[in-house]
């Protein structure tokens, strides 16, 4: 027997109609570079995104063509997200950190029909305009008066195709399993490959996304997404604060300018922001510097590589909870949430240090097992190492135009790459990305373990550990450091001393290389992949 309820669409244009009647007045506040400080409403935007949908009514176009961003995270970025995934096509969001040639080979791989372009992006995209014929035309995000000068050939202004045309625009009726957002995966090796949210896995992730121990969203908190647009939907957070009537404030160009982030949570009065670790790394820097506070500022989610205890410690010297989040771009990113349960929240000292380092506990929607090689599911008791494998209706079942590959070798489940422990009170830890383990003797090392441990060092800046050949062990851990300011007298000796006590005595590297920088992908992680080239010729020295 079924039950008697409405079966209705789950579709990102609910959140419109949602928060055009409960949450009309809620401001959206923006950092362009036409203009420091550009506010209005939900409504405002939500009247532009039909403003917008009038206009692509005009362009022939097919219900689900893919049309780009190449954008910060501002209010137009904002507008185009909902004018195009209501419209019925597809917003693809594009990294602008990616290399042109990747830029250039996403645009005809989506079959993109427009890109809209930040002005600081023109010359990105007339670097690539040639050899994507497919696009018939690029609307630059910005006023007539801030146009640039460009050699391109069918060039709009975005604030004047809006101009005159109607607010009202009535949302076609769409499938809720239609695709409403694209993006691609900065693999580091072979090419990006696409994932295709639906309007479905895009709504069930923006109601799991404000709970309580997930990001904790409500109509009482101001939210600075840092985390870009262009990587993974900024988490979600677009979706996520109107639903609930947040306030959002966009950062712009600014989201590595650690004295504008200040300001813009003083004085917009931010309670939460979500970010990678490198943004808050300079966030926290400018307030050593400048001895100014945070008082407003309540929480952070930091996600997308392991967040450095010491990052922690800083923050919690400014009254701010830092809560890791792990996810991929193939799960809409939210996979595990640290937000601490009452049994956890009573540990001290190093078990809590310990504790709070780990990804934290599964959302619900997000299934999650660990495995061995021979694909046996490992128990959750805090010691077996396993590669992690997830399901749930928000996780991607193949890539867009690609076979389903080896992702997806285990029926019904998506190999998310990571390896991880997971501990009886339900906390998953990533030790590395499978490709990056370092086996020394048969056994794993977590180089995530090693390098958190390394951070923590007041002179180190950064730090990476990679395998390199062993005779004895078959791999041994190398240590690769970036000095900080002022640390210019540390050796080898001294950060290998730190480490004793903090990680296994057998995880401490054989060897310290120094760098002025490692190298960073599109999305700021480390590429260990280069690094591995770097040093290929590395030899540890003689017992
Ligand atoms: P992306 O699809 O670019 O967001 O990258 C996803 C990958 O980032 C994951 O598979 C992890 O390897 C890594 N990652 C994300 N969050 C974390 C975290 N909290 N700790 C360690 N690695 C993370």
């Amino acid at each position: 027997m079924q039950g008697l309820m409405m079966d209705q669409p789950l579709l990102v244009k609910s959140i419109v109609e949602f928060a055009d009647r409960v949450n009309p007045d809620v401001e959206i506040v923006s950092f362009t570079a036409d203009n420091p400080r550009h506010r209005y409403t939900y409504k405002d935007a939500f009247k532009r995104a039909r403003q917008l949908a009038n206009v692509f009514a005009g362009w022939g176009l097919e219900r689900g063509d893919r049309i780009a961003t190449l954008a910060w995270n501002d209010y137009r970025h904002f507008e185009a997200y909902y004018g195009i995934s209501c419209s019925g096509f597809v917003a693809h969001t594009i990294n602008p950190r990616l290399f042109p040639e990747q830029v250039a080979y996403i645009i005809n791989h989506a079959e993109d029909q427009y890109v809209f372009v930040d002005p600081m992006f023109m010359p990105i995209v007339e670097g690539v305009a040639g050899h994507c014929p497919g696009v018939r035309g690029w609307v630059v995000l910005t006023s007539a008066e801030h146009m640039p000068e460009t050699s391109l050939d069918n060039v709009h202004c975005y604030e004047t195709l809006l101009e005159g045309e109607s607010t009202e625009f009535d949302w076609p009726e769409l499938d809720e399993r239609d695709a409403c957002a694209l993006c691609y995966t900065s693999g580091t090796t072979g090419n990006p490959k696409g994932v295709l949210y639906s309007h479905r896995s895009t709504l069930l992730h923006a109601f799991a996304s404000v709970w309580p121990d997930v990001m904790g969203l409500s109509s009482s908190e101001t939210v600075l997404p840092i985390v870009p647009m262009f990587h993974v939907n900024a988490w979600g957070t677009p979706y996520a604060c109107p639903m609930v009537g947040a306030k959002l404030v966009f950062p712009g160009p600014k989201m590595g300018d650690g004295a504008e982030l200040t300001k813009l949570i003083n004085e917009e009065k931010i309670t939460m922001s979500a970010g990678v670790p490198t943004v808050w790394l300079n966030l926290l820097a400018h307030l050593r510097e400048s001895g100014e506070t945070i008082e407003s500022l309540k929480r952070i989610i930091v996600g997308g590589a392991a967040c450095p205890l010491s990052v922690m410690e800083e923050f919690d010297s400014h009254g701010v909870e830092t809560r890791v989040g792990w996810g991929m771009t193939e799960m809409s990113p939210l996979g595990s949430v640290n937000a601490p349960t009452p049994e956890v929240a009573e540990m001290s000292g190093e078990d809590w240090d310990k504790q709070r380092l780990k990804a934290g506990r599964p959302v619900f929607g997000v299934e999650m097992k660990i495995t061995d090689d021979e694909g046996k599911e490992l128990p959750w008791d805090g010691e077996a190492f396993g590669s992690l494998k997830v399901r749930g209706p928000w996780i991607c079942s193949g890539y867009f135009k690609l076979d389903a590959g080896d992702a997806h070798a285990d029926e019904g489940w998506f190999e998310t790459g990571d390896v991880a422990t997971i501990d009886p009170h339900g906390y998953m830890a990533i030790t590395d990305r499978t490709k990056d383990v370092i086996k020394s003797g048969g056994e794993w090392i977590s180089s995530i373990d090693v390098e958190n441990a390394a951070v923590g060092h007041p002179k180190v800046a950064e730090a990476a550990v990679i395998g390199r050949y062993h005779p004895k062990w078959s791999e041994r851990p190398l240590l690769v450091v970036v000095r900080d300011k002022g640390g210019e007298d540390l050796t080898p000796e001294e950060i290998l001393g730190f480490l004793e006590g903090k990680i296994a005595k057998w995880w401490i590297p054989d060897a310290v290389e120094f760098v002025d920088e490692l190298p960073h992908g599109a999305t700021g992680k480390i590429q260990k992949v280069e690094l591995r080239e770097v040093f290929k010729d590395f030899a540890f020295p003689e017992e």
